[in-house]
């Protein structure tokens, strides 16, 4: 079962990286992005030292699907490294297992998918290494998504662990989400690789440029969180009562631990239910599909840890940031 994907040889030599979308079958901004850049790179070869590996869907199955997951009902990304003679999704952890391990870079684009949305973020794990965690941090600053977040090296299963044991520097990002194909996020996106590519040094000189500049202007929130459960989304305030589901608060709005996040209604609207936050903190992750099973997760707030991540968060709850209004995919790349 090979990955379907697109190869970039520059004409000098130089690292590989590899960059993946639709890990999860219903996250379209990753896919759009990465088709586009698979257009746009082939016309500076002659700039570009190394390579680059473009898969813009890893989970053929889920897409096909219109779901996160395949018929399996396994989360590829808690499946890696997979096993070549199991299901369909590890069988497909298992290719891209092998891909992630012949990479010396790599980026995991993702959004919140159909169901949930995810302020924008550039991700990496701890690593006990300091130089695969000085690079990976690199890398997440360089995206230049809002919220750049350091989490624990202690999880398994993801694309993001493969290349911990293998010790490519690696982020993951996420781009808001709720079934939309934002041509915002295929632009933070295309932009954030680009981004990645110069501070690399794998695209030096003559550089594609995108009309909108870079998304580097925003103020910039870096958290690194060892503890563990930080970094792990699906956590957070489960719904006590399935329903239907109303939020109060948006995403990077600045809530204090008991403020009302927002309320469940049962399905007759007779009986309903407020839910509270219990961190202070910002709104990191919000649930948009307005139905909801109980102990679905409705809520990630990140924690500040000190005055100034508070300022940080604030002012981003203050401000409507530029990368929330939408521009023409049709004005990017014409
Ligand atoms: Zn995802």
């Amino acid at each position: 079962m090979p990955l379907p994907k697109i190869e970039i040889i520059g004409q000098q030599s130089g690292p590989h990286l590899l960059i993946t979308g639709g890990v999860h079958g219903d996250e379209f901004e990753p896919m759009v992005a990465l088709q586009q850049l698979g257009k746009l790179l082939p016309a500076y070869t002659e700039n570009l030292h190394g390579r680059v590996t473009l898969i813009p869907i890893v989970n053929e199955p889920a897409f096909m699907r219109r779901d996160r997951v395949a018929e399996d009902n396994k989360d590829l990304a808690r499946t890696c490294p997979g096993s070549q003679s199991g299901s369909v999704t590890e069988r497909i952890a298992a290719e891209l297992t092998t891909e992630i391990r012949q990479a010396d870079y790599y980026i995991d684009l993702h959004t919140g998918g159909t169901k949930i949305a995810v302020y924008p973020l550039a991700g990496y794990m701890l690593h006990p290494d300091p130089k695969v965690l000085d690079t990976s941090r690199r890398m997440a600053l360089a995206f230049g998504l809002p919220v750049v977040w350091g989490t624990t090296s202690r999880l398994e299963g993801r694309s993001l662990s493969i290349a911990r044991d293998a010790g490519i520097p690696a982020i993951y990002t996420e781009y808001l989400g709720g079934g939309t194909c934002s041509p915002g996020g295929v632009q933070a996106y295309l932009q954030g690789c680009l981004n990645i590519l110069q501070e690399l040094n794998l695209l030096q000189g003559d550089l594609p440029t995108i009309d909108h500049g870079t998304a580097k202007e925003h103020v910039q929130l870096t958290i690194e969180d060892d503890r563990e459960g930080a970094g792990h989304m699906q956590v957070n305030h489960p719904a006590p009562i399935g329903g239907l589901w109303k939020p109060e608060v948006e995403l990077g709005h600045f809530v204090q631990e008991g403020d009302c996040l927002g309320r469940i209604s049962s399905p007759t609207g007779e009986q309903g239910t407020e839910i509270f936050a219990n961190q202070t903190g910002m709104v990191l992750v919000l649930r948009t599909y307005c139905r909801v099973d109980k102990e679905e997760f409705l809520a990630v707030i990140l924690e500040p840890s000190s005055a100034q991540e508070s300022e940080i968060m604030r002012e981003i709850s203050t401000h409507q940031p530029r990368f929330m209004h939408s521009v023409s995919l049709k004005q990017l790349i014409d």
